[in-house]
């Protein structure tokens, strides 16, 4: 960090301060052991109700605060609802109706902090069967107090309401709601849904994650996609603390890509798989969300969370060459070499029995469940670890790189 970058982020802390404290006095708050904790500041606890307050420095900070007036967090506007500062508020959001004409609507969960800072959204459940985003949203949401928050957090766990209550990962016209963004109003209805929540709530967005767990049975280690081309994206990725991070472009019609398109950094998290509520999984989102709360100096907490997991600029997915019982050798995040034995594949007619070998070295970033698989069922996904200048380097030489990046997004997101 530079002499001239440190100075700016210790003028930037003592202007947040000062909002902070403008923001307390304003709001009336007279808990001053709530009121005494700055998020982004490093050393000083002043209580509200000390007379440091009454001495030069008052003059001192309310010329601060008045010079930075557009600063002071005012209230959010969303769905027609004014959420003021220093509030968690509960709205709904309709986006259509359920075939018997009700409508179908889903909760949207706020949380306006008392500090100026970025609106970062949370995203879940576009995909209705994928669970695990659903519980790290009520996690991250409940588990944050509007008086220690700088900037507002939005969740919306089940953006699919209609593809939740059946179980299923699609609309009922069995449509793919994450190829439809940004929408259009006069469209499908997937696309309409997905206009509805892109003007009605992403707009909103500073910052965007979306939720997501592997599909179709396969289940992913809790990871980031995230396309790292994009500088804005990649300093995103560098907030989420000890989580495997997979550069992967977007595919267009996705949130992610909609998002960035609308220069929101999004990123998706992919933690275990669908229809089940996986704890560890849970945890681990809810971990890196909270590490990215904290580097985007929304929150405060005493230890940012491990060493940064490797970056992986590849991945490839091992396909299944025959069908028949899928039973795995490997568990999710275990590391393999070229030619290890990741599974195996049985006939249970004629017991003949077929290994899958690693054609790479490299992780376990997301694999099948065991289950009965038809050729060409893709089984294990590899992450291959490379330095960023090879990375570089082989998309400049091969032609390799672009597949295997959409692909990664392509099996899940
Ligand atoms: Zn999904």
């Amino acid at each position: 960090m530079s002499t001239d970058q440190r100075q700016s982020d210790s003028y930037r802390g003592i202007c947040q301060h000062l909002i902070g404290i403008a923001a307390l006095l304003l709001l009336g708050i007279s808990h001053a052991d709530e009121a005494a904790v700055d998020p982004s500041d490093d050393s000083v606890d002043v209580p509200l109700g000390s007379t440091l307050y009454a001495d030069s420095r008052s003059t001192e900070i309310l010329a601060n605060v008045e010079r930075l007036g557009d600063s002071v967090p005012g209230s959010l506007y969303l769905l027609d609802t004014e959420i003021p500062p220093g509030t968690t508020q509960r709205l709904s959001w309709t986006a259509t109706e359920l075939f018997d004409g009700i409508p179908a609507s889903t909760p949207v969960l706020v949380v306006n902090g008392v500090r100026t800072g970025p609106t970062l959204c949370l995203i879940a459940a576009i995909h209705g069967d994928e669970l695990n985003g659903i519980e790290m949203i009520r996690r991250v949401l409940y588990n944050i107090e509007p008086t220690k928050l700088s900037g507002a957090l939005i969740g919306v766990p089940i953006v699919n309401v209609q593809g939740f209550l059946r179980g299923s990962r699609y609309l009922p016209d069995r449509r793919d709601l994450n190829r439809y963004f940004p929408g259009n109003p006069t469209g499908s209805a997937a696309a309409r849904i997905a206009h509805s929540l892109f003007t009605e709530v992403i707009t909103h967005c500073d910052v965007l994650v979306d939720l997501h767990t592997g599909s179709f049975d396969r289940t992913n280690l809790p990871q980031i996609r995230a396309d790292l081309n994009n500088p804005d994206v990649l300093k995103m990725t560098h907030g989420f603390g000890a989580m495997v991070v997979l550069h992967s472009e977007p595919i267009p019609g996705t949130l992610r890509y909609a998002a960035t398109l609308a220069n929101i950094p999004a990123v998706t998290i992919e933690a275990g798989g669908p229809s089940q509520l996986e704890l560890a999984e849970v945890k681990h989102g809810v971990k890196g969300i909270e590490s990215l709360l904290t580097s985007l100096g929304m929150i405060k907490r005493k230890r940012l969370w491990g060493n940064p997991e490797p970056v992986y600029y590849r991945s490839s997915w091992v396909r299944a060459d025959t069908s028949g019982i899928l039973l795995s050798d490997v568990s999710l995040g275990s590391t393999v070499k070229k030619g290890d034995v990741l599974g195996s594949i049985t006939d249970p007619m004629s017991n003949a029995s077929t290994e899958i070998l690693s054609p790479y070295s490299g992780r376990i970033i997301g694999m099948a469940r065991n289950q009965v698989v038809m050729p060409g069922f893709a089984a294990f996904h590899v992450g291959i670890e490379t330095s960023e200048l090879a990375a570089s380097e082989q998309s400049a030489d091969t032609p390799e790189k672009p597949s295997v990046s959409s692909y990664a997004g392509g099996m899940s997101e």
